[in-house]
């Protein structure tokens, strides 16, 4: 089982302000949403990479972004499934990549 990521696991990706910013949302989403599904075995962070959960689970994200838009919710709420969705995908891209 792979460790939870840390705060302190943050790259330094940009000088720019609002990236480390979106890059630190996108790392807290993923943080949530481990500490919500691990007691249930369903967290994507100790999924394998070749796992068939992850494309219906980035799927779904996606669906709620769609979903977002269609019923014009705040773009706050669009952002937040923004958020949701670049979580999945990075934490699909660190699983390949271990
Ligand atoms: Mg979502």
């Amino acid at each position: 089982m792979r460790r939870i990521p840390l705060e302190s696991d943050l790259p330094v990706i940009s000088m720019f302000s609002d990236r480390d910013n979106t890059y630190q949302a996108i790392h807290r989403e993923r943080v949530r949403a481990h500490a919500k599904h691990v007691e249930k075995g369903l967290s994507m962070e100790i999924e394998r990479p070749d796992s068939p959960r992850w494309l219906p689970v980035l799927v779904e994200e996606v669906g709620e972004v769609a979903r977002a838009l269609n019923d014009n919710e705040s773009l706050g709420n669009l952002r937040k499934e923004l958020i949701q969705c670049a979580a999945m995908c990075v934490a699909w891209v660190e699983a390949l990549d271990l």
